[in-house]
Formats: C-alpha cells, sequence, structure tokens
C-alpha cells in the first residue's frame, strides 16, 4: 500500500456561526496528483489553508507528510511549497535571481537551473519577471513553489486565465512534477484539467466530500449519460428513438443504453439508406458527472 501524504479525519471549520467545512475525511497516497473540485464557496480553500497550517481548524485530526500542520513547525514548511493564485515576486527581478531568492530560505533546495528547466522557462532564464507573459509568470509562481524541493505541492487553480496552448503547457509541467515523485494536491475549475491529471479527485460542496475517486471511477459511479448527435435526416427517425433537434439541426439523443440506441439507429439507417452525417458518440466527461452530483447535492439541501 502506497504511503499516506495527507489523511484528514472529521475536519470541520466554523467562521462564527457559519460551518464552512462539515466533516472532511481525506487521505492522498504519496506521488499521487489529487484535485480538490467544488463551486465557489464549498469550502476547499478552507481546507487547503488548514492542510498548508495557514488556518486554524476548529476539529478534526490533519496529517500531512507525518505533521500537524496546525502546529506551524518550520521542518514541516520545508518539506511543503505553496503556489497561490497570487504570488508577490518582486517583478524587476529575472527568473533565476527569483528562483535562487526562494532557494535561500531552504536548507536543501533544488538547483536554480534544474528548477527552471523543470517549470520549462530555461529559455527565459534571464529576462526580467515584468517581461514574462501570465502564463510564464505562473511557471516562475510554480518554480518558486519548487524551489526548496518540497515533497507536497499546493496548486490553487495553476491555469486559470491561460489560453489553451499554455494550459498544455502548464498540465505538461504538472506531469513533470509526478514524474519526480512529488505529490501534488490541485484546485481547479476546471473538470478536463482534472480529468486529465489527477490521480483522484474529491468533490466538495457546502463544506462536505459528496464524492471521491479516480476520475475513470467517477464515471462509472454515477448515473451518466451518453450523447449521440448527427444531423437531422431529411426521413422520420424511427418512433422508438426519443431524440431532441438542436438549434443548429442535430439530432441529440440522450441515453443510458447507447449500445441498443445505436443498434437501432445505424440499422435504421442501413435499411433505409439514410446518411447519419456527423455521427458522434459523446461519453459523459467529469464536468457531467461533477454538474449531476454538485446539483443532486444541493437539492438534498433544499429539501
Ligand atoms: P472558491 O471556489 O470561490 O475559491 P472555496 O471552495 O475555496 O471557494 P472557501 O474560500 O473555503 O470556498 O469558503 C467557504 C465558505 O467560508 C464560504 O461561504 C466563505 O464565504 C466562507 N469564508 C471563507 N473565509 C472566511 C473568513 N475568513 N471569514 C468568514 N467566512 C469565510
Amino acid at each position: 500500500m502506497a504511503a499516506k501524504a495527507i489523511e484528514v479525519s472529521g475536519l470541520h471549520k466554523s467562521y462564527g456561526s457559519h460551518e464552512a467545512v462539515r466533516g472532511v475525511d481525506l487521505v492522498v497516497d504519496e506521488g499521487d496528483v489529487f484535485a480538490l473540485l467544488g463551486p465557489n464557496g464549498a469550502g476547499k480553500t478552507t481546507t487547503v489553508e488548514i492542510l498548508e497550517g495557514h488556518r486554524h481548524r476548529s476539529s478534526g485530526t490533519v496529517s500531512v507528510l507525518d505533521h500537524d500542520p496546525g502546529k506551524g513547525e518550520p521542518t514541516y514548511k520545508q518539506r511543503i511549497g505553496i503556489v497561490l493564485q497570487e504570488t508577490g515576486v518582486e517583478r524587476y527581478l529575472t527568473v533565476a535571481e527569483a528562483v535562487d531568492l526562494y532557494r535561500g530560505y531552504y536548507p536543501n533546495p533544488l538547483g536554480v537551473d534544474e528548477v527552471i528547466e523543470i517549470v520549462g522557462l530555461t529559455d527565459k532564464r534571464d529576462e526580467r519577471i515584468v517581461k514574462l507573459s501570465g502564463g510564464q509568470q505562473r511557471r516562475l509562481d510554480v518554480a518558486v513553489g519548487l524551489a526548496g524541493d518540497p515533497d507536497l505541492l499546493f496548486l490553487d487553480e495553476p491555469t486559470t486565465g491561460f489560453d489553451p496552448s499554455a494550459r498544455r503547457g502548464a498540465w505538461e509541467m504538472i506531469r513533470n512534477l509526478k514524474s519526480l515523485g512529488k505529490t501534488v494536491l490541485l484546485t481547479t475549475h476546471y473538470m478536463d484539467e482534472a480529468q486529465a491529471l489527477a490521480d483522484r479527485v474529491a468533490i466538495i460542496a457546502a463544506g462536505k466530500i459528496i464524492a471521491e475517486g479516480p476520475p475513470d471511477g467517477l464515471l462509472q459511479t454515477a448515473d451518466t449519460i451518453t450523447t449521440i448527435r448527427f444531423v437531422k435526416p431529411s426521413a422520420e427517425l424511427p418512433p422508438a428513438i426519443s431524440y431532441r433537434t438542436t438549434e443548429t439541426g442535430f439530432c441529440e439523443i440522450s441515453t443510458s443504453e447507447p449500445v441498443a440506441i445505436l443498434n437501432e439507429l445505424t440499422g435504421w439507417a442501413i435499411q433505409n439508406s439514410v446518411d447519419l452525417a456527423g455521427l458522434s458518440v459523446a461519453r459523459p466527461t467529469l464536468e457531467d458527472v461533477y454538474l449531476q452530483l454538485v446539483r443532486a447535492s444541493e437539492k438534498g439541501k433544499d429539501q
């Protein structure tokens, strides 16, 4: 069994009378990329900041790298790296100077050029930070979090505001971190990001974990629907197939029995020489499952 990087049990946090975290249990294996997902205000930041040692919990037990983060031990802080959404790195330093500055705070830091290479900024090594693009600055933020050679890295929405190619670049960087054996705890609002990167995800809603597991596992356990689409043919579809017509003139079938429906549909099309132009069959995504679970949890709360 893999060693545990994070173990949380019965975590509660209240702000005055507001209970922001309401009994969270969480286990993250060493070397995993773990994504914490959830709507705005669900309690992700509160949970993560308790794990980082930046917020006190109201109750529950928390062990991160065999430390209680609530104790604020320097030996704990040396083993974690934190990449916030906005970092205050001095903008007139060069990339190499900034990384070197942060290395100085740790007893066993990584080499400057090693860090810069991991985050993919080698060709910007001597560039001033003010001249970096938003995506490159975000990479530098990760470099700063990585400078002390942490075992565990907290990444808060690492690709918010990125263009698609910068996002792919950042994903590569996160895979790099994993291949170095780092544990990564990631928060993100992008479900495709969680699906692409995470070994496991937890969905938190209104302070409680409502689902947890590998992304593929969540896709299988949820009541998921496959979508079949094709350009609306001029011939009438068999009456047994119910569909809706989209604004763009496609037939869209949502079904939990895609094999049977496809069999009926394609059999009918071949028999009647109908061309099902643009036919596509889409698996449910993590986003579909996420929305389904969060909505069900909100509905349950209202009742
Ligand atoms: P987002 O996705 O918007 O960042 P989140 O899941 O990180 O949201 P939290 O920031 O943990 O959510 O907030 C959880 C709840 O606790 C929210 O209702 C928020 O208003 C409340 N909250 C957070 N910080 C404080 C604070 N310092 N004082 C009072 N209430 C707070």
